[in-house]
């Protein structure tokens, strides 16, 4: 089954975006840094989905480089997927571009991300399947 694991939304103040959840009563995730992607982010749980608000932490990351193209918004769609070879497979027999070639793996909090990004309708999409709860094999 593919579900909506989580949208990533780029924005200007991570401070200003999580007064908006607090202010709605939700949960928030305490702040992470993710150096190499020079960013900073949190995750707010929304039924079964999460958003991940994402701030850059430098003017050359790629959310900086995001929102001055484009504004705060949508920047990823997170996918989770019962199969992620299979689906990579089929993406690139479709010929879509794929960010990068290689299956990353990501270590978020206690769990392993298994992920593949590509590009579509011009925000990423990512792929992951979770080593967890049998969805990895
Ligand atoms: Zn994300």
């Amino acid at each position: 089954m593919f579900t909506i694991d989580h949208l990533g939304i780029a924005v200007k103040s991570l401070a200003a975006a999580k007064s908006i959840y607090e202010t709605l009563g939700l949960p928030i995730s305490s702040e992470e840094t993710v150096e190499h992607e020079k960013v900073k982010l949190v995750m707010v749980p929304v039924g079964e989905s999460r958003l991940e608000l994402l701030e850059a932490t430098s003017d050359d990351s790629t959310i900086a480089k995001f929102i001055a193209k484009r504004g705060e918004g949508l920047h990823h769609v997170c996918l989770r997927v019962p199969d992620l070879s299979a689906a990579v497979a089929k993406l690139k027999q479709d010929n879509v571009r794929l960010v990068s070639e290689d299956i990353r793996r990501r270590d978020v909090a206690d769990e392993k991300t298994p992920d593949i990004a590509f590009a579509l309708h011009a925000v990423l999409e990512t792929a992951l399947q979770r080593m967890r709860s049998g969805w990895y094999h």
